[in-house]
């Protein structure tokens, strides 16, 4: 098997602004594994906030030996090269989901039925409205007519001010998503009851990645089903959540790909805990194998295609809201031709 690798700018079709910063792009790896005349494909995407960027990635890519092996076992080669180093989460990701691809493949199956995932189960995907004018936010929600629901990144002073201006023109259920922006418990508490006044069906990540006991003290007051994001990126840190959180909101680029990712999913299930599926911005390669295991989760939020200029790949299809899982082997895309 022979692993190649480049990097990539992912344009954002509008600035992405979150609580603590702003960008217009995102630097991605595209990976490629190809093993038998068969090609698969993967990506790492990797937001600054992560701590992963072009150089850890290819750092890390390079150590990767994938001829000492004759086939594409996953669950092998992803324990080898979880070996080489800790972290890389996204490079991890990058080698999962091009294996996944790869595999599907030589099998001839689609990978939503590796994974055993049911695709009549898919839940629609939220599409997500930045912090934004009032002006934009219109515009923005106008484009995404087809999404029935809206996902808002809060965290900001103008919380209040977002949710009515995104009110004046929709009455569509909101994911919110505080990203770690609110300073203590009290004004948490406070926000939550707001958001379940407007709609929104619950809050994700409202306090910083260390207030584990203002965690648990706000999971037994809020009226919100409390998801965290930030607090739980792989399988291990999936310990102690339960106390803090309704639910997890698992991302192919924190899990290090599918396999981890199922893991978790029976992890939660067993444990009572909410399964939401997300992405950063990533093609429609890494939000085609998210969407391989988004019939296992209660929500989907996996819009990043539609957020972006530059898909290298054809664009995924949207029916009801839901993506179509493609009856086609491996992920089911296709490379835009140049
Ligand atoms: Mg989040």
């Amino acid at each position: 098997m022979r692993l190649y690798f480049e990097p990539y700018e992912l344009q954002l079709k509008y600035p992405f602004r979150i609580a603590d910063y702003t960008r217009t792009s995102t630097p991605l790896i595209l990976t490629r594994i190809e093993h038998e005349g068969f090609t698969g494909y993967g990506e790492a995407s990797m937001p600054p906030y992560l701590g992963e960027n072009t150089e850890t990635a290819t750092r890390f890519l390079s150590k990767i030996r994938l001829d000492d092996f004759s086939e594409p076992d996953i669950a092998g080669i992803m324990a080898s090269i979880d070996e080489i180093d800790s972290g890389n989460n996204a490079a991890k990701a990058s080698i999962d989901i091009a294996l996944h691809d790869l595999l599907g493949k030589m099998k001839n199956k689609a990978c939503y039925e590796l994974m055993g995932s049911d695709p009549s189960k898919m839940p629609a995907t939220s599409i997500t409205i930045g912090i934004d004018t009032e002006e934009l936010i219109r515009k923005k929600l106008e484009e995404c007519e087809k999404f029935n629901f809206i996902k808002v990144k809060l965290g900001s002073e103008n919380d209040h001010a977002i949710i009515h201006t995104i009110r004046k023109f929709t009455q569509k259920p909101i994911y919110a998503d505080a990203n770690r922006g609110w300073g203590n418990k009290e004004h948490a508490i406070r926000m939550i009851e707001f958001l379940h006044e407007q709609n929104c069906l619950f809050v994700e990540q409202p306090l910083a990645v260390d207030r584990e006991k203002d965690m648990i003290w706000l999971k037994s007051r809020s009226v919100l089903p409390l998801f965290a994001d930030e607090s739980c990126k792989r399988l291990k840190d999936m310990e102690g959540i339960k106390e803090q959180f309704h639910g997890i909101n698992i991302k192919l680029m924190k899990s290090t790909g599918l396999l981890e990712a199922k893991k978790m999913i029976d992890l939660a299930g067993n444990s009572g805990l909410t399964v939401m599926i997300g992405c950063m911005s990533e093609t429609s390669c890494g939000i085609m194998a998210a969407a391989a295991i988004a019939p296992f989760a209660k929500y989907a939020d996996i819009d990043s295609p539609w957020m972006i200029t530059n898909n290298p790949f054809k664009q995924p299809e949207l029916s009801g809201g839901k993506i179509q899982l493609p009856d086609k082997p491996g992920l089911g895309i296709t490379p835009e031709t140049k």
